[in-house]
This record gives C-alpha cells, structure tokens and sequence, in this order.
C-alpha cells in the first residue's frame, strides 16, 4: 500500500533496477517484448516522485491513453500519488491539451475541433473538387483518401510532399505539384475554420514551442523528466518534440525495441532511437534480456523467426524465459476462413469450461475484415465478444451523427459537422450540404450575427429542396413517420410543413445545446431533439442503438467541458475504445495485431497466418517483408501460457474461392519449435 516503501528489490531484476534507480541525464532502454519496459517505465516515475519530484514536473509519453492510465493508476497504487497530477497520455493527446491551452498565440482558438480521419479525408475531397474538378473527375487520379494518405506521410516524416508524390506515382509528372497545391489550400482551409486533423496535434504542436518562446520555455522547465514508452514507432515529428521539450534538463528516458517496430507505413522511424543515441552521446543505455510474460516454447518460437532473420541492424536481443516451460505454440490448418473461425469458437469453449476466464483470451489478426466469420460464429454462440478498435462502437452511424451534433453545438464554424448532419436530410448532398454553409457564413459576416443563427435566416432557407417529402414516400414511410421525423420534441414553435423546417429544427436544437451546461446535459438534449425522431425512422434497430447512444452520456458525465468530452470521441476512435466504456468486461477480446501492440493476454489466437494475408499481398509484392515479420512477432510475443497459430488453406472472403498458402514465417520455422494440430472435417 501507499504507506509501505516500494520493494525495489523483490519487486524488480536487476537489469530494470538500474534503469529505474538510473541517475539523472539522457537514458535509453533496450529490451524485448514482454521483458517489463513498460514496468520499469512505471517503477521509474514511483522512483522519481519517493526522490522528491513532483507529478505535474513529469511528462510521460505513451501508445495510447488507455496504457497511460494504466501506468498512474500503478504509480498512485505504488506511491499514494493521485493520478491526475500526471502529464501522461499520447503524444496526440497532450498535444490537443497544450494546443487548447496555448494555442492562441499560432491562431487556434480554444474551442478548436479535432477531426477524425474521415472527415479529414471529406474536407481535402471537398478542397480537391472545389480548386480543381477536372482532377476529381478523372478516374486515373489518386482519390482524396489516397491524396490524404501522401500528404499526412509527408507530413509525419517531414518531408516535401511533392517528394512523396513523385516517389509513389512516378508516371504522372504533373501530380507533385498539383498535390502540392491541394495540401496548401486544405491546410489554408483547416486554419480558417477552426479544425485540427490528427497529424495538426503534433505538426501545430512543433510550431508552437518554435514559434513561441515564452511557451517553449515554460514546458522546458516544467517538465523535468521525461519518458516515453515504444519509442521504436515514434515518427520524425514526434522526436522532435521529445527533443526541443528535453533540450534543457536532458532527463529523457526513452523505451523501446526496434524488433516490435510496426507503424513505419505511418512514418514511424526505429532509427530514432539510434538518433537519440548519437544525439546525447553521454546517454546510459539499460538492456533487459529476461522475458517475465511468454513461455519458453513461445519465446524459442519467437527468438527463431528473429534471430534467423533479424530485420533491423542495431541491438538484436534474445529472449530469455523466466517462467517453467509447459506447452508448444499450437500450428493449426484449416479448410478455410469459417473452419478457422468454428475451430477457434469451439477452442474458447473448451477452454471456458476448463474454467479460463473469457478475458483471457484474444484473437488477433492483420485486417478487421478477418475477423467477419469469428464474429458471426461467436455471436451465434452467445459467447460475449469486444473489438478493441474504434470500429464497432465510435465509428458506427448513429454515434458519429450524434457526435457531429456536439461538434456544431462547441464549434459554429465546424463545417465537416455541418456537412454530416445536413446530409441527413434528404435530397441533400455534400454539394448542397457545402454551399448552405458558406451561403451562411457570408450572411454571418454580413449582418454580423453568429454562423449558427446565419443557417436559419430566410436565404438559406431558400435554398434547401423543397422535395424531401416525396423522397421520404418513396422510401415507404407513412405520413406519420414523415410527421415524426419532422417533428421533434413537443412544444417546439417550428411549422411542420416542408423540409426546411427540419432543417430549422436541427440548428434550433443545436442552438440550444450550445447554451446548455455540461456536456452530458448538451448530449441528452441532442439524443431527445430531433435526432432521436429521426432515429426511429430510419434505422430497424433504433432501440439498439438508442442504448448505444444512452451509455455515451453517462460516458459524458465524466466531463467537465464539452472540449475535454469531445476530444477523448475523436481521439478513442483510434483506439481501444468499447472497453473504456466498460472496462471490467468478461469478454473474449478481438484486435488488429496492430491495437494489441505494449498488452498481453495469457491465450492468444493469430488467425490469417497465410500469404497475402501475413504477409500482406502488397508487401510481398514490393519485396519487402520486414515489417510483416516484426508484425507477427508482435502477435507472437503478446501470448503468455497458450498460443494457437492458425491458417485458412482457402480464402473464401468474397470473391471467388482462393489457395492459401501457409505464410512464410510458419514454414522457416523447425518443426520442432511447434505442435501441428489436425482440425476434424466436418466442422
Ligand atoms: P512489450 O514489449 O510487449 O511492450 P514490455 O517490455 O513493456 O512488453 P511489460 O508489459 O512491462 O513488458 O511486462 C511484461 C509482463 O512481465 C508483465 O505482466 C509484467 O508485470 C511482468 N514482469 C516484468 N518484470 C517483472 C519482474 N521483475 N517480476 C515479475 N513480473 C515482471
Ligand atoms: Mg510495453
């Protein structure tokens, strides 16, 4: 407990104890998967506070919010030490934090939205049509998403984008400069109404501390120490913001093994860490051999396919086991996806009724789209299931509807909000959705009222198609869902006669939310006006969903403002974000390799272990297979008793039935390292 000192002795090796107890000045942890860097990491920040530091003078960076947490509710158990003291989180997440709080003085307003990948990729669409629409037209042009994806790796490696470009699309000699071009207006766009996409949090962030003195020195001196877990996968910009934050009291510690290095299509660069090294020659650096998760057999599976093969010149590390050997990793054919999928389900429920707990266990594969028949066999089952990803919660319809909704009720000028929830409207389209907006943007400026009164003034009423009613026939409703759907809470002063009363009755509504207190209480309002009508209308399973949308405000209760509320919607969208809803869920986790990257669960499934699948078709094709391979050590590394490799002998996944072959770093592996299970037929 908090009272009793910390037992750095029983409680850590030796290898860890020196990094933790390290003294002051740049350190540099090496160790592999699962050897307790992320445990050293937190003995490291209980260390620092028992020396007398403060919480508020410690930045720790890590891979998501959710290990962040993690961490400090481990140090507050260890020290007595409240976590919210704590600067921890994501990079994209402090940045937001710094961003909102000292913003201004790089032209950010404080109540800035952050947009999520999809309305990023919706604004640059709207940029490319709008500067250049015989490009948009034509089909031999890279799509926005493409476009978007040139730019953001340029961004993320800081590099000239035009330099991406003619890397990618060799043949077209004119598109470097065109996409130029496009990344200036959509960054133009951006700044003007307000928006942040992800890559703004750290890219405005850099800015920031170069441009504003006062800022850069502040956080120099206030965080004495700093410490960063997956190093291995931090991009060019974020190095740099380690390394101007750390510039003053060069007390980085930064954690990482260059084998679990998986974000590089992202513009993760390992050599960061050899960088950092050259950077402060005087660094210490802190090895960790011994392996306190995995099994022997799993390790010796693991070490064959690295150290056979080692991907990455730099500091190779063998795992060593520390736990009694038992079990091989399982190897285990079958027919094809849905024999897989029934072999694992039957698998769980065996090992459920060995008694293993559902949380135990985890099934991890390279593309959610694997997932499809696991999902379907376990659901038949009844067998309670969560995707650790944005997928199945936050990116469903009806939560980003509700989600724009409280975007447009922070933010007037959020046009990607706008856009989503005026194209709920019938008959009206992104092109309509567009010129609404701006129409009422310029009536804003004219009569200098705010932009949201502006969206109901007569002129832009005008504009909105008058024949939604029929396109509401058309689709079969009764005249009574019309009425519902146009109607909305009781006593609401609107005429009900044609669809710009819809119209009016949605900005009302946000009207009124915007001057609403807390957060929860702007989400209730919004569930219970017009959307909750328009729900019932359109989707089948409205119930299901209203219940999705009741649980998010007791998740908005957690908020004090609706700034904070919002940033953690947009930023859980790419993370594990079903289980911040409920964390204590007995439910069998399924997760991209990629989402399950720093956790560990004690029985692991690797499904898709076929070629062109792991590795992908594309790697293969460009020869290079490296980050496939340290991909699937990742996989391989996060099981802690019980692994089961499996492959599908034919890919049924739409389309015509395909041959499998079993991926590549199942054959190079001895036969011995494994077990090869028969799967019965007839499953
Ligand atoms: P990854 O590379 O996957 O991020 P990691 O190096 O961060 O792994 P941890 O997650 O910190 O490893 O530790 C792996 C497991 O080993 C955890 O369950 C941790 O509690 C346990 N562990 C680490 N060190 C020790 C130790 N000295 N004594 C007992 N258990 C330990
Ligand atoms: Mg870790």
């Amino acid at each position: 407990d908090a009272f009793s000192p910390i037992d750095f002795e029983a409680e850590l090796n030796p290898e860890q104890r020196a990094a933790v107890l390290a003294p002051d000045g740049p350190a540099l942890v090496l160790a592999g998967a699962g050897s307790g860097k992320t445990r050293t990491l937190t003995y490291r920040v209980a260390y620092l506070l028992q020396q007398g530091v403060w919480p508020s003078q410690i930045l720790l960076l890590t891979f998501t919010n959710k290990a962040a947490r993690e961490m400090l509710s481990r140090v507050e158990e260890l020290t007595g030490m409240p976590s919210w003291k704590f600067w921890g989180g994501t990079f994209h997440g402090i940045g937001q934090r710094i961003l909102r709080m000292h913003g201004e003085s790089i032209g950010l307003e404080k109540n800035f939205t952050i947009m999520d990948q999809s309305d990023a990729e919706s604004l640059l669409g709207d940029v490319i049509r709008e500067i250049d629409s015989a490009f948009a037209k034509n089909k031999d042009n890279p799509k926005p998403k493409v476009v978007g994806d040139m730019i953001s790796y340029a961004r993320n490696t800081c590099r000239p984008v035009h330099e991406i470009v003619e890397e990618r699309y060799p043949w077209i000699e004119e598109l470097p400069v065109v996409v130029d071009g496009f990344a200036k207006a959509y960054e133009g766009r951006k700044r003007e109404r307000q928006l942040c996409d992800y890559d703004d949090l750290l890219e405005l962030w850099v800015k920031l501390l170069k441009e504003n003195e006062e800022v850069r020195t502040h956080f120099q001196d206030r965080f004495k120490y700093i410490l960063v877990d997956e190093y291995q996968d931090t991009n060019r910009v974020q190095a740099t913001i380690i390394n101007t934050l750390g510039e003053k009291n060069r007390n980085v510690m930064i954690v990482g093994d260059n084998w679990q290095c998986i974000y590089t299509w992202r513009g993760a660069e390992f050599e960061n860490m050899t960088e950092f090294a050259e950077q402060y020659p005087d660094r210490q650096i802190y090895k960790i051999e011994t392996n306190y998760r995995s099994t022997p057999g799993i390790l010796d599976f693991a070490n064959h396919m690295m150290v056979m093969h080692p991907p990455i010149d730099g500091y190779p590390l063998e795992l060593k086991a520390h736990k009694p050997n038992t079990v091989l990793p399982y190897v285990v054919p079958a027919m094809d996806t849905r024999q897989q999928a029934r072999y694992v389900m039957s698998r769980i429920e065996g090992l459920s009724q060995e008694g293993r707990s559902l949380k135990d266990i985890a099934v991890l594969y390279r593309a959610h789209y694997q997932a499809m028949d696991l999902q379907l066999e376990l659901s038949r089952s009844g067998l309670p299931f969560t995707i650790t990803s944005g997928v199945r919660f936050f990116e469903q319809a009806h939560v980003r509807d509700l989600v724009a909704q409280l975007r447009l009720a922070s933010n007037p000028r959020d046009i990607a909000a706008f856009n989503r929830l005026a194209m709920l409207l019938p008959r009206v389209g992104a092109r309509t959705a567009d010129r609404l907006f701006k129409l009422a943007e310029k009536i804003a400026a004219r009569d200098r009222i705010s932009p949201v009164l502006a969206l109901t003034h007569d002129e832009v009423l005008k504009k909105v198609p008058k024949d939604a009613l029929d396109d509401y026939r058309d689709m079969g409703f009764t005249v009574q869902d019309i009425e519902t759907a146009m109607g909305g809470p009781a006593g609401n002063a609107v005429e009900k006669e044609d669809q710009s009363d819809l119209f009016t009755e949605v900005v009302s509504d946000e009207k009124r939310a915007a001057e609403a207190k807390s957060p929860q209480e702007v989400m209730q309002l919004a569930i219970d006006g017009w959307y909750g009508d328009y729900m019932r209308t359109v989707f089948d399973n409205w119930q299901s969903r209203k219940d999705d949308l009741d649980s998010l405000v007791g998740f908005a209760g957690r908020y004090d403002t609706m700034e904070e509320l919002l940033a953690q919607l947009v930023l859980l969208n790419s993370e594990t974000s079903d289980r911040s809803i409920d964390p204590e869920q007995e439910t069998i986790k399924l997760t991209t390799i990629h989402q399950a990257k720093g956790l560990e669960y004690p029985i692991v499934f690797v499904i898709g272990l076929a070629e062109g699948l792991l590795p992908l078709k594309r790697a293969i094709e460009s020869g290079d297979t490296d980050e496939e391979r340290r991909l699937f050590y990742v996989s391989v590394t996060r099981a802690q008793d019980e692994l089961y490799l499996m492959f599908p002998k034919v890919s049924a996944s739409g389309g015509p039935p395909q041959l499998l072959e079993p991926s590549r770093f199942l054959r190079e592996v001895p036969e011995h390292l494994y077990e090869m299970l028969r799967v019965r037929t007839g499953w």
